[in-house]
């Protein structure tokens, strides 16, 4: 089974680029992962998360930070690894899609072939200007061990595109632009993509949960915790001093 590293972009004390508007470069580029990961674990991907939630594993510390997501999808031995990001410039109207490979590898020509189809189905779903492809020295592409990649979906800098990455179906084109894109990396069949589920869905308030990752193992449902209570308006929050997870949801879930 094809095994992919998706790593959403800064994260906890890091909020990224934020845009005019307010809009934090974390909070997009981690619903971009987690609705990406619901897409490809459909088509019969196996996705593993550098973080699934705002809350990261590893110090407040940019290089111990980039370390602990290339740690994560090393020893998880991944077969390719995705940075997703949202670009800033200090030009407002610099705009557009960019992805990026690592500069010189022998796993380069393969990553190279990942950003080229990233880069393809993202311009052809977004519509947005096509910056292209590139190489380049990032901590993550050099430091992961498989072909890795680290996209750029549109500027949060430039005030039309902080307002498309805003919308969630601006947002779903993206993801299934890159799961499409990995699929065809993998020369898998894309015929499951645009069921929201091949197996049973699951649907929180009458939503399909798509960004609650999940499995059903022996006829018991799994959620990912801090997704499903958030799902529900609730808060789940780590205690280091007493090792408790407080979860609080609005009374009207208690009943
Ligand atoms: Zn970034």
């Amino acid at each position: 089974m094809a095994r992919v590293c998706l790593d959403p972009g800064h994260g906890g004390y890091d909020p990224g680029a934020v845009g005019i508007s307010g809009l934090k470069e974390k909070d997009i580029t981690l619903a971009v992962a987690l609705e990406t990961g619901s897409y490809l674990t459909n088509s019969g991907i196996e996705v593993i998360f550098t973080r699934d939630c705002d809350q990261v594993s590893w110090p407040s510390e940019i290089n111990q930070d980039l370390a602990g997501r290339c740690r994560i999808a090393n020893q998880a031995n991944a077969d390719l690894f995705i940075s997703i990001h949202c670009n800033s410039a200090g030009n407002p109207d610099a705009r557009g899609t960019e992805t990026y490979s690592y500069t010189l590898s022998d796993r380069n020509q393969k990553g190279a072939e990942a950003s080229r189809l990233i880069q393809a189905e993202l311009v052809a779903s977004l519509g947005l200007q096509n910056r292209g492809t590139k190489t380049n020295n990032f901590y993550v592409l050099r430091e992961t061990v498989m072909p890795a990649v680290l996209t750029e979906l549109a500027f949060l800098s430039n005030s039309e595109e902080e307002q498309l990455l805003s919308q969630p179906d601006f947002r779903t084109r993206a993801c299934k632009a890159i799961a499409r894109a990995v699929i065809k990396y993998f020369g898998l069949s894309l015929a499951d993509l645009n069921q929201v589920s091949t197996g049973p869905r699951l649907v929180i308030n009458g939503e399909p949960a798509v960004n609650v990752p999940y499995r059903i193992i022996e006829g018991k449902t799994y959620v990912e915790l801090v997704s499903f209570i958030s799902s529900l308006g609730g808060q789940s929050l780590w205690d280091e001093k007493t090792k408790s997870i407080n979860i609080q949801i609005k009374k009207s879930y208690n009943a």
